[in-house]
């Protein structure tokens, strides 16, 4: 395997564990995100793995900084041949309160990143005859709850950014798919769980129960792992016709 791999938002949650599944599968990481400790997460998961690992702290509201990121990641790498747009933030409120800045900041990051990510990683894909982009959407990329404007607004924008580039990408091997989780515990929803529980006036397990896994027939987390081997079958050589399509692990949420 000599194939290289960049997951913004890799420092932390679902990132952090697609990370360390395409480092087990011998996959040289591009980490990414806030996190203070990334660069010794980048290298302690690449001692464990003995792949070659980099970090980068870039910041997604910035649209320069995510081109220098997509160069860093070649040229640190020496290639890019998976781009895993993951990195997302969450705000709950309801429409007439909700920040505005806050609702900006959502459709920068979960939303308009992906396209300065894949835009500026398309000519080297295209050079290569050889790119698998990999956009973690949400369940909310099709379907809506309440009191999440901003955050369903930016997936469900993904999930049609990401049949374009299929289209796009079809003739140089460069495919393009959305992944949609359910609920999966991360630093994200356990800081849902407790604005949930302040604005309903419910207990932390009262929110889980009857907020979170409400709509799902699963009453169980997503796990991240099996959102990691979701994202490994899709990277694959031979994935070359599974494109522009959504691949919901929701417990079984939208099948309603
Ligand atoms: P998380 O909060 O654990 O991690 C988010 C990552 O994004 C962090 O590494 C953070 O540093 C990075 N990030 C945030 N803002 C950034 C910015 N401005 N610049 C650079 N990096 C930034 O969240 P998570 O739960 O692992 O979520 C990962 C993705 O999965 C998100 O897109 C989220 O919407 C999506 N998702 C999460 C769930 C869930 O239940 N946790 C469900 C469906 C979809």
């Amino acid at each position: 395997m000599n194939k290289t791999v960049l997951i913004t938002g890799s420092t932390s949650g679902i990132g952090l564990g697609i990370a360390e599944a395409f480092a087990k599968n011998g996959y040289q990481v591009m980490f990414h995100g806030l996190e203070s400790n990334g660069l010794e997460i980048a290298k302690a998961i690449g001692a464990k793995y003995n792949v070659k690992t980099d970090y980068s702290n870039a910041n997604l509201l910035d649209s320069d900084s995510i081109k220098r990121l997509i160069e860093d990641s070649i040229s640190k790498l020496g290639s890019l041949d998976v781009l895993i747009n993951n990195a997302g933030i969450q705000h709950v409120a309801p429409i007439e309160d909700f920040p505005e800045e806050m609702y900006e900041k959502i459709i920068a990051i979960n939303m308009n990143s992906v396209f300065y990510t894949s835009k500026a990683a398309w000519k080297h894909m295209k050079a290569k005859k050889f790119g698998r982009i990999i956009n973690v959407s949400s369940v909310h990329g099709i379907r809506a709850s309440e009191f999440k404007s901003a955050y369903v607004t930016a997936k469900h924008g993904v999930v049609g950014m990401t049949k374009v580039m299929a289209l796009e990408g079809a003739p140089y091997n460069i495919t393009c798919n959305a992944i949609c989780p359910g609920y999966v515990k991360t630093p994200l929803v356990e800081n849902q769980i407790k604005d949930q529980a302040k604005a309903h006036q419910l207990s932390e397990s009262e929110v889980i129960e009857k907020i979170m896994l409400k709509k799902q027939a699963v009453k169980q987390f997503i796990s991240v792992e099996s959102i990691a081997s979701m994202a490994l079958l899709l990277a694959a050589d031979h994935a070359t016709t599974i494109t522009g399509t959504t691949f919901t692990l929701d417990g079984g949420w939208s099948a309603q």
